[in-house]
């Protein structure tokens, strides 16, 4: 009889946990109307153009992509003003972090990250049997960038660093992350510096605190970005990175050939030439965020400020757990995420919806802390 031998990295592995999807929560309570905000997906839906485009190719998905997405890299770099040979694409940034862990970190050489993170970072680590070092934030949730440097030995090949940060929105200073990076190349000179800036776009200081918009990029630094989050195209799955040259060579050589399809292509390309949708949620982001934010501490809530689309926060004490909160709005037909998958079991977190979405998980939260006073006073 056949019994299959797991390897222990993957049989000891806990999976991702995404947040609730409205099919799961619509079977389960029977709610009519779903708002998610569980997954710093974009608040407007999905661009017109990008609609439009995979309509137009929809008649050209039985051929294989063509290897290497060269129109898709081509827009990228005269995007960003950065050379080809630097950009690679993955189906989903996700992909890339899979990668670059698989293609520079071997079985005796580690990675570092935070604590809380990101949790694809670490997992995707265990799966490649390669060992994570965490250090935690600080317990504003700003990075103990001393303590990342001890933790940085010989053999650390990879540095994740997420900019702004998920779960809190804090952005680090564009000064101290390239002091950080110098710190490890005189530390380490085999390790990169992977700067995740899936939420950049939405900063109201991108300018000077993302490296790749100031164009300060050192040589021992990668940055990635997405098209999920402010392109809204997080189903359709498509990533890319500005990396070392030699990185981006192996890159090619090791990702699947057809991992970015067709679609993903053709909807990048419309997606990059919409700036009127892409600027609108940058707007609708930016509202609301302040909005929000003085709304949950007029009820009293702990917000951390934020430079993303999502806002970090806490109930006021002596009132309902952040599970039941949770819970409590799932049933009136709200996912948000609580992050006890982060080790924050305390914390929740709301993506920003659109002005109604927000509003009406305003009201909601409202009755629901509104009932647990009267219920506990
Ligand atoms: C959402 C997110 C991404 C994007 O992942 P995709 O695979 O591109 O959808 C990357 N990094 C962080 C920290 C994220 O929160």
């Amino acid at each position: 009889m056949y019994t299959a031998d797991i390897k222990p990295e993957i049989a000891s592995l806990a999976p991702y946990a995404p947040g609730l999807s409205i099919d799961l929560i619509r079977e389960q309570y029977g709610c009519s109307q779903i708002i998610k905000l569980a997954s710093n997906e974009n608040p407007l839906g999905a661009s017109p153009c990008v609609q439009e485009a995979i309509a137009r190719h929809a008649n050209a998905v039985f051929r294989y992509p063509r290897g290497g997405n060269p129109r898709m890299i081509e827009a990228l770099a005269k995007h960003h003003s950065v050379p080809k040979e630097r950009l690679i694409l993955g189906n989903g940034s996700d992909e890339i972090i899979d990668l670059l862990i698989r293609i520079l970190v071997g079985k005796d050489q580690s990675i570092v990250c935070c604590a809380p993170c990101f949790t694809l970072y670490p997992i995707q680590a265990a799966i490649a049997g390669v060992a994570a070092s965490r250090v935690p934030l600080k317990t504003d949730f700003s990075f103990d960038f001393q303590a990342l440097v001890d933790h940085v030995t010989p053999s650390t090949r990879l540095v994740f660093l997420t900019t702004p940060d998920n779960p809190s929105g804090y952005c680090p200073k564009g000064e101290e992350v390239l002091a950080f990076a110098a710190a490890i190349e005189k530390k380490a000179p085999r390790c990169l510096l992977v700067i995740d800036e899936a939420y950049m776009d939405f900063s109201p200081t991108e300018a000077t605190d993302s490296l790749l918009i100031s164009n300060k990029i050192p040589d021992n630094v990668a940055i990635l970005r997405t098209f999920s989050k402010s392109y809204g195209m997080a189903g359709l799955r498509l990533g890319y990175g500005i990396v070392p040259e030699q990185i981006a060579d192996a890159f090619w050589r090791t990702r699947l050939p057809f991992s970015v399809n067709i679609l993903a292509e053709e909807a990048g390309l419309a997606a990059l030439g919409d700036t009127v949708f892409h600027q609108k949620t940058l707007e609708t982001v930016t509202l609301e965020r302040a909005r929000l934010s003085q709304a949950l501490k007029d009820l009293h809530c702990t917000v951390w400020p934020s430079s993303a689309n999502f806002l970090l926060f806490t109930l006021p004490p002596k009132t309902l757990s952040a599970k039941d909160c949770f819970e409590q709005l799932l049933r009136a037909g709200i996912i948000i995420r609580h992050l006890k998958g982060y080790d924050l079991p305390q914390h929740l977190r709301i993506t920003l919806g659109n002005h109604e979405e927000n509003t009406a998980f305003l009201h909601a939260l409202r009755s629901i802390l509104h009932q647990t006073n009267g219920t506990t006073a």
